[in-house]
């Protein structure tokens, strides 16, 4: 099996970004918010947690707690009982707590702007910050690296890194920096409507035939795109901030 070339690649990741884009002409981020501070709220609740549960939590949590105030000024048994339906909810609720004093401390109680001050905050990983920034803000500083996108860009033979920075660097070389956002949500999309985790609708799938792990309805590989899993040569890191390792407070899987 020859190797994809990088040119191949490249043309290969358009025409899968196009056919996403046809596919998925309304995707968007799917934690429900009205302003920065609540979409920080929402995607720190997300982390190991669905968007699903995380908007039914927040609908009633949103109209109690409108402020940084409000968050940093309660009672902390009081806010982990509002956030108990989400997992690890103590952990969430006293980084909330810290991340909200903080906005108080130092912007003025404004969500900043920028992927440096936002990871500053208790909670906040580059995850987290890609999402507010570009949601909330439209400032294209990253791709947003969760559990469906790193699935996706493993299983279209993008890259075979486990590491989420690894693989937020390697679509900030393949794709151009005004489609950073977007294209985390098609992935995202995708991951939920098609690819997923167990079961993967490769019979069903609008870019099988571009995809190397395509399988026939018995599980055999599909004929199709070949692509080599050799390691393709590493491409210098597209423009960012440096960059923080996710920690427990930003695992990845979420959004
Ligand atoms: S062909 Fe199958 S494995 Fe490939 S992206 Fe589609 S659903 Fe996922």
């Amino acid at each position: 099996m020859s190797r994809e070339t990088q040119a191949e690649l490249r043309k290969r990741v358009e025409s899968i970004l196009a056919l996403l884009a046809s596919t998925y002409p309304e995707a968007h981020c799917e934690l429900q918010f009205r302003n920065p501070l609540e979409l920080l709220i929402a995607t720190v609740l997300s982390a190991q947690c669905t968007d699903k549960q995380v908007n039914i939590v927040t609908a009633d949590l949103f109209e109690k707690y409108k402020t940084p105030s409000d968050y940093a000024g309660a009672d902390p048994d009081v806010l982990e009982q509002d956030l108990r339906r989400i997992g690890l909810f103590r952990n969430k609720a006293r980084n909330i707590r810290a991340a909200c004093q903080a906005l108080l401390d130092h912007h003025a109680g404004e969500v900043p702007r920028t992927l440096a001050e936002l990871v500053a905050l208790d909670g906040v990983g580059r995850k987290t910050a890609n999402v507010v920034l570009g949601n909330a803000f439209g400032i294209e500083e990253g791709v947003v690296v969760d559990t469906h996108v790193a699935r996706l860009t493993s299983r279209l033979g993008i890259s075979r890194e486990t590491d989420p920075v690894k693989i937020e660097s390697r679509w900030m070389t393949l794709v151009p920096r005004d489609r950073w956002s977007i294209l985390s949500h098609w992935l995202i999309w995708h991951g939920r409507r098609r690819c997923g985790a167990r079961a993967p609708d490769c019979a069903g799938c609008e870019i099988r035939h571009l995809c190397p792990s395509a399988k026939d309805a018995s599980g055999v590989p599909a004929p199709g795109v070949k692509v080599s899993r050799s390691k393709t040569k590493p491409e210098p890191r597209g423009p960012g901030k440096p960059v923080r390792r996710r920690s427990a407070a930003d695992p990845g899987p979420g959004i």
